[in-house]
């Protein structure tokens, strides 16, 4: 039985002052870049200014990941590493009310996103690469694993505290130190982490947190000192840090977009496909690298899902991230909005026919109505773009050949979803579909046993499951 390490004493949280700041070496540092303000996308108003890293910093950071690495670090056996990694576990679940509301103001997210699905999720994914930190050696990766160091890790604002334990657990667990920089309009949750790895005693330098902006991560994906990337964002800073990777010796890992199918056959249950299709585009706005942003209908029930949906739709619940009967909160920035709204308007002049939910939209706030446009031509640009936000391309089919070869003209391949009372169906559509993730009769699931990663240009490398633990060891 393993014996779990008692957590240190519960600190009075309620008298911890934000460390809205760098944390470096194990201490809230005041770093040497320009502060930054980050808004409540729901109200537009300046929630918190936060502190933020320069490149000499990025420098303090890497040494200090280093140190924290070469002596102690990867020396600890897996066993005493994951005694560490169940105390942040459980330190998330105690602290998991506060990491709820800070993500829903920061992010804009429906408060039953962030208590229900975010915080838990990335409690679970550091259970189970605690689990694995004794285990390597039978993870059938082959003889005598070893980490690969310091580990450089960027991350965007759609999922800030989940897309960080999907990067910080399985670096810890496999032996490597972490120098991580959160999304510039999302820094929060990040630095109530870095509380929680002091609360939980870690090392000072094994992980390390860096507010900033791009140039950061560009100086973090730039470091001498560095040995793995891995990165969670757009194709096209994807594409650039591979480009500033390629001729040295780093390991690298690539998140990027999606622009996935959701494929609604004749015999599925269709009340149960809509509530699919609606978790698969609206859920968290939208703002889903593998959200099912493309709806692939048979012909033969094109019109009743239709009505279906709009009714659904129109049903769900705009405004306050923080009132828990929110369906949709905000969008994350100005900026995205109006990316969004550019696309729409590109639906429009293209064509398609828009729709509308008739819900009412708050005056303040980054607000969009989920939206759904219907005669969608596979050249249109809501067809081939990722928007990241609630709009829905509608698209119909007629055999099962012609649904994998419009699901499949994409250059992305992050995810799918299938819907089919066939199960010969599934299996054939799932090898059929190039995609690293395909959901048969559902949508959106996440498991930290479940390998997460995409074909083409939505990146390579896995997060999750055994083969996530291979991005970050060499045998
Ligand atoms: P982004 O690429 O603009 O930014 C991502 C991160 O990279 C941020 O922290 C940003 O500051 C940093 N960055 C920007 N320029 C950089 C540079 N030159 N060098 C190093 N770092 C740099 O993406 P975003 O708008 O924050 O996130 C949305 C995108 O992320 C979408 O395309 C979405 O599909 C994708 N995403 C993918 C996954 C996945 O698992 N595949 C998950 C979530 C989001």
């Amino acid at each position: 039985i393993f014996e779990y390490a008692p957590a240190p004493e519960s600190r009075d949280i309620a008298n911890l002052k934000p460390n809205y700041r760098p944390f470096i070496n194990g201490e809230f540092v005041d770093g040497n870049g320009e502060p930054l303000k980050t808004i409540n996308p729901a109200t537009e108003e300046v929630l918190a200014e936060v502190g933020t890293a320069s490149v000499s910093d990025v420098d303090t950071a890497v040494k200090a990941a280093r140190k924290a690495y070469t002596n102690v670090w990867s020396k600890m056996p897996g066993s005493e590493r994951a005694k560490y990694l169940f105390r942040i576990a459980r330190l998330i679940q105690e602290r998991s009310r506060e990491l709820a509301v800070l993500e829903s103001l920061d992010n804009g997210k429906p408060i039953k996103e962030s208590r229900d699905s975010d915080v838990p999720t990335a409690a679970a994914h550091f259970f189970y690469h605690a689990g694995w930190a004794d285990k390597l050696d039978y993870a059938g990766l082959g003889p005598n694993p070893q980490p690969l160091g310091v580990a450089g890790q960027i991350i965007p604002w759609n999922f800030p505290l989940l897309m960080l334990a999907w990067k910080i657990a399985p670096a810890l667990a496999t032996g490597n130190t972490v120098v991580l920089k959160p999304a510039e309009t999302t820094p929060l949750t990040a630095l109530v982490f870095a509380e929680i790895c002091q609360q939980a005693e870690l090392p000072p330098g094994v992980v390390n947190i860096l507010p900033g902006a791009g140039d950061i991560g560009q100086s973090i994906v730039e470091h001498g000192d560095v040995n793995k990337i891995a990165f969670t964002g757009s194709t096209d800073v994807g594409k650039l840090i591979q480009r500033q990777v390629a001729g040295t010796s780093k390991k690298l890992t690539l998140e990027l977009g999606g622009k996935a199918a959701n494929v609604v056959f004749d015999d599925a249950p269709l009340d149960q496909a809509v509530e699919g299709i609606v978790n698969g585009i609206f859920f968290n706005q939208g703002h889903v690298c593998c959200a099912g942003s493309r709806l692939l209908v048979q012909e033969s029930v094109a019109e009743e899902v239709m009505e279906k949906l709009k009714y659904r739709v129109s049903t769900l619940r705009l405004g306050d991230p923080l009132d828990k009967n929110t369906d949709i909160g905000a969008i994350n920035s100005a900026e995205q909005l109006s990316k969004i709204k550019g696309l729409v308007e590109s639906g429009d002049t293209e064509g398609a026919h828009r729709w509308t939910s008739p819900c009412p939209v708050p005056e303040r706030g980054f607000f969009f109505a989920p939206t759904v446009f219907s005669d969608v031509q596979q050249s249109m640009r809501i067809a081939r773009e990722e928007i990241f936000g609630p709009v829905l391309s509608v698209l119909t089919f007629r055999t099962p050949d012609e649904a994998v070869t419009k699901a499949n003209n994409t250059p992305y391949g992050l995810s799918a979803g299938i819907w089919t009372e066939k199960g010969s169906r599934i299996l054939w559509m799932a090898n059929q579909l190039r995609a690293g993730v395909v959901w048969a009769n559902t949508f959106n699931r996440f498991d930290p046993a479940a390998p997460f990663g995409g074909y083409q240009e939505s990146g390579f490398g896995r997060e999750g499951g055994r083969t996530g633990l291979e991005a970050y060891l060499n045998v």
